[in-house]
């Protein structure tokens, strides 16, 4: 299923037979401007659900300058940079009925966030995303992935007085990110990354994240490209059980620890598309274009280049903005450099059977 989901995104100038799709993982620097605007509006409380005209020019502004900036480093598939979004659970929360916030609590990594509380049965109450990606589509040539915050994150990084247990309340959540997918391949979006961070914190509810995706893509044709983002962690937990999950395409956080775990992916054999991060979300030095094709190789012990995917090794937003580009600029180089060099057919790669 995963080749043939891929191909669609190869651009029709694209200069060499071999094709490294690359992409970004989602979050990107905001805008200083719209930084200061979310800021405000968090302060106001007015909700996303009363948009002001400031707020929508704003945002569609963003989105505008996002997308054009994922196009001119090259990227074959953009993102808006979640521009929209201030935090990845808050933001689906915030659209969901059941749910009261009581103020921030401090998380790993970031300062703070606020954590929803479940106090009544979840549901939505607006769709979630469906204008996110229509303004992206409108705005950028390439085409645009995106990036949903998965059912099990959801309901692990709430507190939940309602359902008893993060599997029932994240199966509550499966259908609303479903009918969130439908209607964004209904709008057109061919490509969607479910992000489950919070599965390399507790691996072993690998279970749970595969039961939600099996109701995820329950409905979603063929042709729509379906990723996984689980950020850095222990992924021997979750391996080999992840090749048994409804995906295309795995992406995985692995430069952040140099590589380590890259064995983990090669036995038993890997048997989806692979996407490796190779530029480092935590490290404002911009790699050289060299040092990101060792990375690229890398990815080259776990699958063929066929089923090889280029992106950062996780979401760039804390970089600063022209950091953030140019890492992108050079992932896009060092992709292209390594396309012609495969081309030539003066890459040893690794046989996978
Ligand atoms: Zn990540």
């Amino acid at each position: 299923m995963s080749t043939t989901t891929r191909e669609r995104f190869r651009p029709p100038d694209h200069p060499h037979d071999h094709f490294l799709l690359t992409t970004t993982v989602g979050s990107y620097p905001k805008p200083k401007w719209l930084d200061q605007l979310h800021d405000r509006r968090e302060g106001e409380r007015t909700a996303e659900d009363e948009p002001t005209p400031e707020w929508t020019e704003s945002v569609t502004d963003a989105t505008r300058l996002i997308t054009a900036e994922h196009e001119r480093c090259g990227l074959d598939v953009v993102g808006d940079g979640e521009v929209r979004r201030r935090e990845m659970v808050e933001h689906f929360a915030h659209r969901t009925d059941g749910i009261e916030f009581h103020g921030p609590v401090k998380v790993w990594g970031h300062n703070c966030f606020c954590k929803p509380s479940v106090v009544d049965p979840i549901e939505r109450s607006e769709p979630w995303l469906l204008e996110e990606f229509e303004v992206a589509n409108e705005a950028a040539e390439r085409p645009v992935k995106v990036p949903i915050t998965g059912p099990y994150t959801l309901a692990r990084f709430s507190f939940d007085e309602v359902y008893g247990d993060t599997k029932t309340l994240a199966l509550e959540y499966a259908p609303l990110v479903a009918e969130t997918v439908e209607r964004l391949v209904d709008a057109g979006a061919r490509y969607v990354q479910i992000d489950e961070p919070a599965l390399s914190q507790v691996p072993d509810d690998h279970e749970i994240v595969g039961a939600c995706l099996e109701r995820i893509v329950r409905d979603v044709p063929d042709d729509v490209r379906v990723g996984l983002h689980v950020c850095y962690g222990d992924y021997s937990r979750l391996y080999p059980e992840v090749l048994e999950f409804p995906i295309d395409e795995f992406d995985v956080e692995l430069l952040n620890g140099e590589y380590d775990q890259l064995e983990v992916f090669t036995e038993p054999e890997f048997t989806l598309d692979f996407a490796i991060g190779v530029v480092d979300n935590h490290d404002a030095t911009v790699e050289s274009v060299a040092e990101i094709k060792e990375n690229i190789r890398q990815g080259l012990r776990v699958v063929p280049p066929e089923r090889l995917t280029v992106s950062p090794d996780c979401g760039l937003k804390l970089l600063p903005r022209d950091v953030a580009a140019e890492k992108l600029e050079n992932m896009v180089r060092a992709a292209r450099e390594l396309e012609a060099e495969l081309d030539a057919g003066v890459v040893d790669v690794p046989d996978h059977g």
